[in-house]
């Protein structure tokens, strides 16, 4: 096995590490609600917001952190991704200079 087979391998390893841990729920479905009928529908009038995957309550301010949070963690994926592309390219520029 190359070593690039092996960094494939331990990416999808760790993908589903990450989807058989569900106790750690990233609120990514919230679900709004209204104090005053008048505003319903309007998002940025909710009184606060309802997880529906774990339906952990959220003041609006709350919910500001978590998308913030959500946005960061999607960036740093992104690096992470960025980042495996560089080794595998070195790697694969590296198995053609061994052959
Ligand atoms: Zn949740």
């Amino acid at each position: 096995m190359g070593i690039l087979q092996k960094l494939l391998g331990r990416e999808k390893e760790e993908e589903q590490v990450v989807e058989e841990t569900p106790a750690e729920c990233t609120h990514s479905s919230l679900v709004p609600r209204w104090d005053d009928p008048a505003d319903i529908g309007k998002e940025d009038k909710a009184s606060g917001w309802t997880c529906s995957s774990c339906n952990q309550a959220f003041t609006p301010a709350e919910r500001e952190e978590l998308r913030a949070a959500d946005a960061e963690r999607v960036r740093h994926r992104q690096q992470e991704i960025e980042e495996l592309k560089r080794q595998k390219e070195e790697l694969e520029a590296q198995e053609r200079e061994q052959k």
